[in-house]
């Protein structure tokens, strides 16, 4: 391999990156980098700020120089200085087109190019300690983690699913590198189902499906994510059977991830459908508000600049998708105070995703006021119509009673209806009370600020 063509190198290791990180990711966060020299083993890149490359050691540099010892194994360690020279963005963004540009590997290529080992690196962040675990994900968390200790095969084949962005590929690498860990010896694979089918139409064409057959047997562990791929593709479906069989049979363990349960794979064999869900199927329900901000929460504080915990609590409000989507919004908001030096508050945070927040954007009822006031204030959404009269549940009460009335076009007493029939004099109360208490300048009046922040949008 040429280490000589750092050019080469950089621009292939950058395309990996956009594949692998997301293009908002690596244009805020890659393309301020310049490559600099390699001398001895380590190759020097220049960061235009102190922060930005913090953030960069911190969140990537295992991702880059392993993209960087796919181009040239003789890199050996990554060395992330800053330098205020010649390193603006515009100077990366001329780079970034030129990588652009350059043409693309022919599918040809791709193919000759030999591979001994099955399997593709893990992310090295995607372990159970960085795995956040809530209501929504705790079930398939306890299961990945069993199938990670357990000596013996307890469960064939687990299969997880669940919508896109809400953790499965993290907990599939979690399950390998925690075996890997423990049991150096064991063969563990992983790979996207795209990447068996690779494997498996390379075979063919090559004449060496004994040779398939034979490495992918050979495997104590087999992950194989996002099956969903492999419907409506008849060989590598059959393929794919085989071999499952043939693992299962010698009780070696799989692992499988989908977008869906097996029964509703739609154009996936029946038979293997069925044998997929024979083993324990686990899926991931999408976030609850405690696990986007427990999530944010354990992201921020892994990041070099502080942010307050308002704009954590607004964005756990307001990015409800998945979590993929999560950490985009705090990446941006993050690049944004870098980049441009705004400070980091709600509203900033607000212009910054503004585009993300408007498609979540539509009339709002008293069960959505309810529903964001219970979750702000951790009680339960039923607290809000029982007749508990404790402080702890009367005060979150009246505040949705107070932004009912003031977001809503609805009567005193059809707001009192929908808090478990309550008379309109106590609407009336929660109201003025509420008014008083904002005045005084307590807490309130920041709560009271951010709710109608979060339902406003
Ligand atoms: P999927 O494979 O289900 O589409 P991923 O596993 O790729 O989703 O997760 C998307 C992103 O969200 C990843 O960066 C991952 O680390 C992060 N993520 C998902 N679930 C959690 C969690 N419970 N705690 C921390 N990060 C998470
Ligand atoms: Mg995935």
């Amino acid at each position: 391999m040429d280490c000589s063509d750092l050019a080469r190198i950089w621009n292939a290791v950058y395309r990996n990156l956009q594949y692998e990180l997301g293009s908002p990711i690596v244009n805020s966060w890659i393309s301020p980098l310049v490559v600099d020299k390699f001398y001895s083993g380590v190759l020097y890149i220049r960061a235009p700020s102190m922060f930005l490359r913090d953030w960069v050691v911190n969140n990537y540099q295992d991702t880059i120089l392993r993209f960087c010892q796919k181009e040239c194994k003789e890199i050996k360690s990554l060395e992330i200085f800053v330098s205020l020279l010649k390193t603006n963005m515009v100077e990366a963004q001329e780079k970034s087109d030129e990588r652009v540009s350059l043409p693309m590997a022919k599918s040809e290529d791709l193919l000759k190019k030999t591979e001994d080992v099955i399997g593709v690196p893990l992310d090295p962040k995607f372990t159970f300690e960085n795995f956040v675990v809530g209501k929504p994900n705790e079930f398939a968390y306890a299961v990945a983690l069993r199938i990670a200790e357990s000596e013996v095969v307890a469960f064939n084949p687990l299969f997880l699913y669940g919508a896109v962005g809400l953790g499965k590929t993290h907990l599939m690498h979690a399950i390998a590198w925690n075996i890997k860990t423990r049991s150096p010896k064991r063969n563990v694979a992983y790979m996207s189902a795209e990447k068996f089918m690779y494997h498996f139409i390379k075979s063919v064409r090559y004449k060496d499906t004994m040779a398939f057959k034979e490495q992918f047997r050979a495997v104590d562990v087999l992950m194989i994510d996002d099956i969903q791929f492999i419907c409506g593709k008849d060989a590598t479906q059959e393929e794919f059977f085989h071999t499952f069989n043939t693992l299962v049979d010698n009780n070696h363990q799989v692992v499988v991830s989908a977008d869906k349960s097996p029964s509703d794979l739609n154009a996936m064999e029946e038979r293997l459908k069925s044998r997929l869900g024979w083993g324990l199927v686990a899926d991931i329900h999408p976030t609850n508000y405690e696990l986007r901000l427990g999530i944010l929460q354990s992201k921020a504080s892994a990041c070099a600049i502080k942010i307050p915990g308002k704009v954590l609590e607004f964005v756990a409000h307001k990015i409800t998708t998945n979590i993929r989507e999560l950490e985009g919004a705090l990446n941006r908001i993050v690049a944004n105070a870098v980049f441009v030096g705004n400070e980091i508050t709600v509203e900033s945070a607000r212009d910054v995703l503004s585009d993300l927040l408007r498609t979540s954007n539509r009339k709002m009822t008293v069960e959505d006021i309810q529903k964001k006031v219970a979750a702000h204030y951790s009680i339960k959404l039923g607290d809000m119509s029982s007749p508990r009269r404790a402080r702890q549940v009367s005060l979150p009460r009246q505040v949705a009673m107070y932004l009912a009335k003031k977001f809503t076009s609805m009567s005193l007493p059809e707001i009192g209806r929908s808090f478990g029939g309550r008379d309109h004099t106590t609407v009336l109360h929660a109201v003025k009370k509420i008014e008083e208490g904002m005045k005084e300048g307590s807490n309130l009046a920041e709560d009271i600020k951010l709710l109608s922040d979060i339902l406003t949008m």
